[in-house]
């Protein structure tokens, strides 16, 4: 039998009070016992039941039985592997029932409006997943360690997310949060691959050098959304992210627990089956 989960994603990741940044060990694969090899073969596997729960949830959405979704927050450093959950995780699911948004610097438009603004937006819709990569969480992020706004102002949107999440929560949203996390030393590897490769070029950027000068500071805003915004209702999971396969596996781990919390069944026929195949048959 192909080693697997020895503890279940969805308890050994989630944040406890008192769990700090400092202390993750991004290189480890916890509640895994196997190696990248047997996760190979377990994420094929388990890659499939999400596509199947992620289409079921889909499938009811549109026969308008249940307008509930699903929302997964990636928050981390510049390469923590958000894009790769995005393009191997979510996007092994059927594209007609996900909604990708990729939060960057605000436009001059959505400036002009309250933070949450764009957020809301970009909201799954009935039957969907939607993917943020990044998200609110830049607001206490990169503008509390660029000093974008004032302190008195970021200090209160703790609350205010976690009101928007109650708010998201109560209604039909399953709220997925993970906060993703690699070394600085790792960080540094990726960053040269990207210099290194011209099909990368593309997702470098001469500002995420700055940024490691910053990371101190990323790791203490860090702490404080983790400690501030993790609640029973939109809890955070923590995830190691140096070992790519792991992170991978436990996402999907992660979307496949949310949707079997669901407990969805497939959409039952509104027309007499055995009618329709008579007719068909004689067709
Ligand atoms: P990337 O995810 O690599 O495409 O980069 C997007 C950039 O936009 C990152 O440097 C983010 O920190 C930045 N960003 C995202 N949201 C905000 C925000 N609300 N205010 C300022 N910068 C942001
Ligand atoms: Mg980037």
């Amino acid at each position: 039998m192909a080693a697997t989960w020895s503890h279940e994603p969805h308890k050994v990741l989630k944040f406890r009070p008192g769990d700090r940044v400092a202390d993750i060990d991004t290189d480890s694969s916890p509640g895994f016992s196997g190696d990248r090899a047997d996760a190979e073969t377990v994420l094929a596997e388990r890659t499939e039941r999400y596509a199947e729960l992620q289409e079921m949830l889909y499938a009811n959405g549109k026969s308008g039985r249940d307008q509930r979704s699903v929302l997964l927050v990636l928050q981390g450093m510049d390469t923590a592997g958000k894009g790769g959950i995005v393009k191997h995780v979510v996007g092994a699911g059927n594209p007609m029932g996900l909604r990708y948004t990729g939060f960057g610097v605000p436009t001059e438009e959505e400036r002009s409006h309250h933070y949450l603004w764009r957020i809301r937006k970009a909201l799954p819709p009935g039957g969907h997943i939607g993917v943020f990569d990044r998200s609110h969480y830049e607001e206490v992020l990169v503008v509390r360690v660029h000093n974008l706004v004032p302190p008195d102002v970021w200090e209160q949107r703790y609350d205010e997310i976690n009101a928007f999440e109650r708010e998201l929560v109560d209604a039909g949203t399953t709220v997925v949060k993970v906060a993703m996390f690699v070394s600085l030393d790792e960080q540094k590897r990726r960053l040269a691959e990207r210099l290194e490769r011209p099909d990368k070029y593309w997702k470098y950027n001469p500002g995420d050098i700055d940024e490691r000068k910053l990371w101190p500071a990323y790791q203490e805003a860090y702490q404080a959304v983790l400690d501030r915004t993790s609640t029973d209702y939109a809890p955070w999971f923590v995830v190691p992210c140096d070992k790519k396969w792991y992170n991978r596996l436990a996402v999907t781990e992660l979307l496949i627990w949310a949707l079997k919390g669901l407990e969805m069944t497939w959409p039952p026929a509104d027309f007499d089956v055995q009618a329709e195949q008579k007719k068909l048959a004689a067709s």
